[in-house]
């Protein structure tokens, strides 16, 4: 982790970077957040990354403590401050400030917490990419509004550690038979060909990445189809992937200890990985 963290309005050492012990989002997981991919010192989709964080503050009705300028400078001056690491995840929480303990909402005097920063950017390896990796399935115990970024993760936290207990990486859920994503990742299908990903709803998180991978398959011609995937899809698909941020894009081989496809990453895996490995290069020049 590099050093320089930002806490309302301060840039300084993570060491010195404490809250109160009656911030909301410690008692109550009261928050929002954003993870942010920066390759090279350019964030990734950073004004997307700052919509979604806008989105979610206004669905938990947390005041948005800084305009888009603001979060922009922030970020940046972030980056610039932890340039000696090559590629950064920035990390940022908002929540909805220190209050006496009572669950409904604090006075409006009361100013949320801001806080962001930076750690080494660990995207998976080659040899990761290449032989792919193997996933478990599990009833979505999480609530209804999975389509907010919010920090309280618990259900996520149990989730991902049954993948971790599983020796697997990643746990993609079931909600009354359909599926709906991975504990941090949105997942995709490919039966037949086509390309199949769940809609968004508030059963999922809509990805940064899902929306990439999504225009990456219109803009080369890829069949696809944004439609509700069932259970039997998911367990006879020719490929699945996990896609987030930080993750990229990444073949499931097994799942639930079963072969998928072929039990390697599948040809259309191999060509949208290529693509999104172009787009990301090409994306980095141009916002030079
Ligand atoms: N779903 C969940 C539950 C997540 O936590 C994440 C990662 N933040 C994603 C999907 C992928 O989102 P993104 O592509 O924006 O990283």
């Amino acid at each position: 982790m590099a050093d320089t963290v930002y806490l309302n309005g301060v840039f300084l050492p993570l060491a010195q970077a404490t809250i109160p012990v009656l911030d909301r989002g410690f008692m109550f997981g009261d928050g929002v957040y954003e993870v942010i991919p920066v390759y090279n010192g350019q964030a990734f989709r950073l004004d997307e990354h700052i919509q979604r964080l806008q989105a979610s503050l206004a669905a938990v009705r947390i005041r948005n403590p800084l305009t888009t300028v603001a979060w922009r400078a922030m970020l940046l001056q972030l980056i610039a401050e932890n340039k000696a690491l090559q590629d950064q995840s920035l990390y940022l929480q908002v929540t909805r400030g220190v209050a006496p303990r009572d669950q409904a909402f604090p006075p409006e005097s009361v100013a949320p917490t801001v806080f962001a920063m930076s750690m080494a950017l660990q995207t998976p390896s080659t040899a990761l990419v290449q032989s792919g990796v193997a996933a478990i399935t599990a009833l979505d115990i999480r609530w209804d509004r999975c389509n907010i970024k919010a920090i309280s993760l618990l259900a996520n936290v149990l989730l991902r550690q049954q993948a971790v207990d599983e020796a697997v990486a990643e746990t993609i859920m079931l909600r009354e038979g359909w599926l709906t994503e991975g504990s941090s990742t949105n997942v995709f299908v490919v039966a037949q060909d086509k390309l199949l990903a769940p809609p968004k709803s508030q059963h999922m998180l809509t990805g940064v990445t899902y929306d990439v991978i999504l225009e990456l398959a219109a803009s080369h011609g890829i069949a696809h189809l944004v439609a509700p995937v069932s259970e039997a899809q998911l367990r006879s698909a020719d490929e699945i992937w996990i896609t987030s941020s930080t993750k990229e894009i990444l073949a499931i081989i097994s799942l639930d200890g079963q072969r998928v496809g072929q039990g390697q990453p599948g040809p259309l895996f191999q060509r949208m990985y290529a693509l999104y490995q172009d787009f990301k290069n090409q994306y980095m020049r141009h916002t030079r």
